[in-house]
């Protein structure tokens, strides 16, 4: 059988698979694209990539790809790890060419070809081609393979640069949202604390005389300023709870009217000089929720509302349709960027802002958020700056599952 002579890797390949490489996002990716045209020019019936590992300085398999006629069969056992180590440890390229004269079986005669990746003298592994079978690599295709690992070292390295970078990033985000978690803490215990403590000694102050309305406004900031600690710390105990998946439901059939007329009288007495308006469509007075914490959630976007749209009407729509029981709450205040919305459920997230006046813990819409989870629903956003900002959230009226497991058939 006549040899088969494989063409000198031309020019114009090394500027197709420079360009591949340069343009894939990351070197595993760019290495299978390569491989296609590669093969046309340059035959094998697998390629593996071993990197040397930084924690253990061991080669460990990185990328393996089968092809030809290695595929599904006995491929495994002949990538090439025999030569790996030596390709490492002498830095040099490895050719075994040698066929077994009698050998029929073309899967028990690889030809291995290793090349060291090599990245400013540093070696970072090693590449490995396989070939079952005659003929063997000969020297331009050698040289072929080696200015490809070049190339392919580069993009190992900069792949290995950007996922170290954006490891370093998330450390950093990790750090600064410990940092801001800490200055959030402090400033939400502190300064309900900072008014008890002074207010609270004012009062104690033996050298001055209080009148009753004095001293009943002092002792007014300090039961707001209890309520307001007290209501940071269950927030954070409870997120804390919910965030290890920690929610115990009770859901019951209740009358919506009922609970709607509740909640806007609570709301309406809790801020007198808001304009809220409560609107429903229901087809059905019933539905299964939770009846202490769905009114949390309603009280939290309209707290929210009150507290970042400021002279904004508040308007609160509920219907009952298909079996779907719909909130939404919808103020015409400053609205939330469309950059920070992705973000807005998240626990302790707040958009930054430039008001200290408006402060809070981030915990709020988390909270929300896996309550409404809980129930089965959906809380989402509609919102733009200086559009003003709805909430809406979804909630099956009757779920079995949910009623089974948390209430009503059990
Ligand atoms: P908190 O109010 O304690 O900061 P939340 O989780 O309730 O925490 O809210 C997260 C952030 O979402 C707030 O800090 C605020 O920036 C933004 N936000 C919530 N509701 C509104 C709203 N109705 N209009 C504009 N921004 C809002």
């Amino acid at each position: 059988m006549a040899q088969k002579i494989f063409p000198p890797a031309d020019i114009n390949l090394a500027y197709v698979l420079t360009e591949i490489l340069n343009h894939a996002p990351t070197w595993q990716e760019g290495l299978s694209k390569a491989l296609i045209p590669m093969r046309d020019h340059f035959v094998f019936d697998n390629v593996a990539v071993y990197l040397i590992s930084e924690q253990t300085m061991d080669a460990t398999i990185a990328f393996a790809r089968a092809s030809g006629r290695g595929r599904n069969s006995e491929a495994d056992a002949f990538w090439g790890l025999s030569i790996v180590e030596p390709v490492i440890s002498r830095r040099e390229v490895i050719l075994i060419n040698e066929v077994a004269p009698l050998e029929t079986d073309r899967l028990r005669q690889p030809i291995k070809l290793g090349v060291p990746l090599i990245y400013k003298q540093k070696v970072l592994g090693a590449l490995i081609f396989i070939r079952f079978g005659t003929p063997p690599y000969l020297p331009d295709q050698v040289e072929f393979a080696t200015a490809f690992a070049d190339f392919l070292s580069i993009k190992i390295q900069a792949t290995l640069l950007e996922e170290e970078n954006a490891q370093l990033q998330s450390s950093l985000e990790m750090v600064r949202a410990q940092e801001d978690f800490i200055s959030m803490l402090s400033h939400e215990v502190r300064t309900p604390l900072g008014f008890i403590k002074g207010y609270s000694s004012t009062l104690l102050r033996e050298d001055v005389q209080w009148d009753d309305a004095t001293r009943l406004e002092f002792l007014k900031i300090i039961d707001k300023e209890t309520d307001n600690l007290q209501s940071f710390l269950n927030n954070l105990i409870e997120s804390a709870r919910l965030q290890l998946g920690r929610i115990s439901l009770k859901i019951d059939n209740h009358d919506l009217r009922e609970f709607l007329n509740e909640t806007e009288t609570l709301m309406k007495n809790r801020y007198p000089n808001v304009n809220i308006n409560f609107a429903s469509e229901l087809e059905d007075d019933v539905a299964a929720f939770d009846r202490t914490k769905i009114p949390q959630v309603l009280e939290n976007l309209i707290t929210n509302a009150v507290k970042y749209a400021p002279g904004s009407p508040i308007n609160i729509l509920s219907t009952l349709k298909n079996g779907v029981l719909k909130f939404e709450v919808k103020d015409a205040g400053p609205g939330i960027p469309e950059k920070y919305q992705e973000k807005i459920f998240d626990r302790f997230f707040r958009v930054p802002t430039n008001k200290p006046s408006q402060h809070g813990s981030g915990l709020g819409l988390y909270i929300c958020k896996q309550i409404i989870n809980a129930h089965q629903g959906k809380i989402l956003l509609q919102s733009s700056a200086g559009e003003g900002t709805t909430f809406i959230i979804t909630l099956p009226a009757h779920d079995e599952a949910l009623e089974q497991k948390f209430g009503l058939l059990t």
